[in-house]
């Protein structure tokens, strides 16, 4: 068997589907200036994909096709060379699909090989949130501005040509900057962003990361159902619809709570969390609405209280809440359980929102993060800022 080589990319569904799909496929088409012959494709965190679901494409490239042939054969590759992290609030991992528990994002990756995360944090920061690891491997923090589009338009900010370059010199072996320089010049007709690759490929660095370096937490696990208490038959069991929402307070009953699958909790790979103001909400549901996985329970108030069992932190109730700082994404390291907030405010009201501004005072600003979509213009004002930091790199 020849050489096989495999990148993982570790993407927020939809937003950056696109930028995730280009790279992996330019990764194989740059290989391809070099006689090489490579494949790549997709998988769901959990399907189908949602805005802002834990996602991830791969990228595997061979010498020979017999050898790419037999790296098609596996569902996903079981060890990558290069795993890539577009979104720095991916850094605990994903629940990939048909896996229970959270994959480390270097789950797959090979020993001493490296891990390139898209941030405008440093890489000590980041090994604040990154799990630690019995292998040692190299991180390597891309500068920038987390890069997010929708569903139907691609952003185009030049990260994926600057992650191109930065794999060409995390491991040449997979492609080298020369076949990505070719590349971008014959089928993206850029000089710009030739320059930006190399850029990039020239401001990479690495720093080594020791065995047991990094956040001491202990991975997320489910207890699963056992095959001797599987029930007899071939049946699947139907999701229930749910029901009102009572207060804990006044034993009122009214909007809604819906039923969850109570085998899959979505929190396991949250960095960063929604804490609501409920005083100023103004029941407009956009994040009811928006939220991709239904983690809003509506109060018999019409407020609406993120269940936190549900909630995989994508930060989209953020963005497209209307009302200032309603709702705030906190790094999840505040928290010790997942804890209603709704029931917290209609036991103290004052107290929680007490709570609340102390806990949003005291954690580290999130970068903002924003999909584009809030108002017209958005993506203009981001210009300036995502210019700054490229100049600085
Ligand atoms: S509650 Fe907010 S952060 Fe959580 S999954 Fe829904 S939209 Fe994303
Ligand atoms: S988006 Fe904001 S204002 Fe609208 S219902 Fe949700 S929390 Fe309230």
């Amino acid at each position: 068997m020849g050489q096989l080589f495999a990148v993982e990319i570790i993407y927020r569904g939809v937003f950056q589907k696109t930028l995730a799909k280009n790279i992996t496929r330019d990764i194989v088409l740059a290989a391809h200036n070099e006689g090489k012959l490579g494949i790549s494709f997709g998988r769901y965190g959990d399907s189908p994909e949602r805005n802002g679901i834990p996602a991830k494409s791969f990228a595997i490239v061979a010498n020979d096709e017999q050898t790419l042939q037999e790296g098609m054969a596996q569902y996903e590759p079981k060890q990558v060379d290069v795993t890539v992290v577009l979104d720095d609030t991916l850094c605990k991992g994903t629940e990939s699909w048909a896996w229970y528990g959270l994959q480390p994002v270097h789950h797959a990756l090979k020993p001493g090989r490296t891990l390139i995360v898209v941030s405008l944090q440093d890489a000590p920061e980041l090994l604040k949130t990154i799990h630690r690891n019995e292998q040692p491997y190299k991180l390597a923090v891309l500068k920038g501005v987390t890069s997010f589009s929708g569903m139907w338009v691609f952003k185009d900010d030049h990260t994926d040509v600057r992650v191109l370059g930065a794999i060409a010199k995390a491991f040449p072996e997979i492609v080298s900057l020369q076949a990505v320089e070719r590349f971008i010049t014959e089928k993206l007709k850029s000089p710009l962003k030739v320059t930006s690759a190399k850029t990039a490929y020239d401001r990479f660095k690495t720093i080594d990361v020791k065995p047991g370096e990094g956040n001491p937490e202990e991975l997320f696990k489910f207890a699963l159902p056992e095959w001797e208490n599987m029930r007899e038959g071939v049946s699947i069991k139907g999701q229930p619809q749910g029901g009102p929402y009572k207060d804990p307070v006044t034993g009122e009953v009214g909007g809604f709570r819906p039923a969850r699958n109570e085998l899959f909790k979505k929190y396991s790979s949250r960095t960063q969390r929604p804490v609501v103001n409920f005083s100023t909400c103004t029941k407009c549901t956009l994040c009811w609405l928006n939220c991709p996985d239904a983690s809003f329970d509506v109060t018999p108030e019409n407020t609406y209280d993120a269940n936190l069992e549900a909630c995989c932190g994508c930060g989209v109730c953020e963005a497209v809440c209307p009302v200032e700082d309603c709702i705030t994404m906190v790094n999840e390291s505040q928290f010790k359980d997942n804890n209603s907030q709704y029931e917290a405010f209609k036991k103290d009201k004052d107290a929680y929102l007490k709570w609340l501004e102390k806990t949003i005072e005291s954690t580290e600003p999130i970068e903002k993060r924003s999909h584009g979509f809030r108002y017209r213009g958005q993506y203009q004002e981001q210009v300036p800022e995502a210019l700054e930091v490229a100049r600085k790199g």
